[in-house]
């Protein structure tokens, strides 16, 4: 995940009829509000103060500046005084980033004791943002607001998850899948319309062939395979069951091989996510289960048999959750009984180790789609919890997002004869309602699954997008 280095700006709105020396005193409060709430730690990037804006003039350079900018992730603004909106007008239309218009005032109180028309000349938040609000809704902005003094935690948390929406947001525009083979054949759900999705979302997706994936793999460094196979002991066990010590080693280290190739071809290429499909494995002698599995954990999104639109999905959401418990997931089977009702989730063998709540084991068996070598995957149970389960599905004149709230069980049982890694869930809404809505919309069975991300922030995220979301309650 290479997205540390960004950083967000501070524009305080005002005007010029206060003086320069009321500006001055305006220009301190705004960079004591951004030094402090800095200093918090409890944001996720930076915010660097830039000027007071008193011109439309100077309101339209910083926005450019702001969108020439890679490193700026969006804009914060905040109106200490009365700042006339005509003159944001041309600067809001050109800027492309995200913005948040941070309704807060520098003191928390009314001081009652000293309030004089000279205060009043300086502190104008109150009916200063309304102006700039307006503005803002006029030109259809889908800005973010957050009202709330600045110093209080549930702002600060607030602002958190918008910088994380933000980021996500800018990190979009450079999402590039490469799907190795097409799609599984005649599957409807996971299909779309790719030149849709880079004007909409920014994402790229190319079609490889699996030969040329095949030379990557057999180019691997054995000694570097050899050493990742030592290494890799200290996160996960080693269980032979019925294998024979070489043939485990061999199969495993095979998958190491899959995983190093496939992480080479996305870094000489710019890929950020990947597809495979186990129709279409040409020269692979495995499914990639391990080798995926490794590659989510490591933060790269991937979806199996050719769900470009998942895979992307995927590393957009762990762009947002800085690659914390968001995994790819499938609907696999379910629990009816009165009382147990549940989503027993898993892909074959590609499921996320972030959201292991044990020790994962690699293991070794068959897999009886295929045709090819017995694949090793990573075995575990995922977490308890408040999650949200994704989806996007293309519907001809448009994409549609939608989710809903989960909580996350442990499986009542092991299933010693189902060797995967497996995630129990239920919609907060029930079983039976959560799954009638989705199947009504059509939702498809392949998801991302977070214990990060909250629908607030897709909500957010949607919205910059101007993607229909729809939250399933
Ligand atoms: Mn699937």
């Amino acid at each position: 995940m290479e997205n540390k280095e960004k950083e967000f700006w501070f524009v305080t709105g005002s005007q010029f009829l206060y003086g320069p020396e009321a500006l001055a005193e305006v220009e301190k409060d705004a960079r004591e509000i951004v030094d402090k709430m800095n200093d918090t730690q409890s944001l996720p990037y930076p915010i660097v103060f830039k000027l007071v804006a008193t011109t439309a003039e100077n309101i339209t350079e910083i926005m450019k500046e702001v969108n020439y900018h890679d490193e700026v992730a969006g804009v914060i603004t905040w109106m200490h005084t009365f700042s006339p909106a005509k003159n944001w007008i041309r600067g809001t239309q050109l800027l492309t980033k995200p913005l948040l218009h941070l309704a807060t005032q520098f003191l928390n109180h009314i001081p009652y004791d000293t309030i004089d028309f000279d205060y009043m000349n300086v502190n104008q938040s109150a009916h200063g943002d309304r102006e700039y609000a307006f503005i803002n809704a006029r030109l259809k902005k889908n800005n973010k607001v957050i009202f709330g003094h600045w110093d209080d935690q549930e702002t600060q948390e607030e602002i958190a998850q918008w910088m994380d929406v933000a980021v996500a947001y800018n990190e979009s525009f450079k999402i590039k899948v490469v799907t190795f083979a097409d799609k599984m054949r005649n599957v409807a759900v996971t299909d779309g319309d790719k030149i849709e999705a880079q004007i909409k979302f920014g994402w790229t997706v190319d079609y490889w062939g699996v030969a040329d994936l095949v030379e990557y793999v057999n180019a691997v460094d054995t000694s570097e395979v050899d050493q990742l196979y030592i290494d890799l002991q200290e996160k996960y066990d080693y269980v032979k069951g019925n294998n024979s010590a070489e043939k485990f080693e061999y199969h495993v280290k095979y998958q190491l091989c899959e995983y190093l190739g496939i992480k080479k071809f996305m870094d000489d290429k710019g890929y950020s996510a990947f597809t495979t499909n186990f129709e279409d494995l040409g020269g692979l002698e495995q499914l990639p289960g391990l080798a995926a599995q490794l590659l989510m954990a490591d933060g790269y999104g991937f979806a199996g048999e050719g769900d470009w639109k998942t895979a992307a999905l995927l590393r957009l959401f762990k762009v947002l959750s800085h690659n914390q418990k968001t995994v790819f997931m499938e609907d696999y089977t379910l629990d009816l009984r009165r009382g147990h009702e549940a989503i027993l989730g898993s892909h074959m063998l590609e499921v996320d180790p972030s959201i292991a709540s044990d020790r994962p084991r690699v293991e070794v068996h068959p897999l009886d789609i295929g045709g090819k070598e017995d694949p090793a995957r990573l075995v575990f149970t995922g977490l308890e919890g408040n999650g949200v389960d994704i989806t996007m599905a293309d519907y001809g004149d448009e994409f549609k997002l939608m989710s809903y709230d989960i909580e996350g069980n442990k499986p009542e049982s092991e299933t010693p004869f189902l060797p995967v890694a497996k995630q129990l869930w239920t919609p907060k809404m029930g079983l039976k309602a959560g799954a009638e809505a989705w199947l009504k919309l059509g939702g498809g069975h392949h998801t991302v699954l977070s214990f990060a991300v909250t629908s607030g922030q897709i909500a957010d995220l949607s919205k910059l997008f101007g993607l229909t979301y729809i939250d399933i309650k």
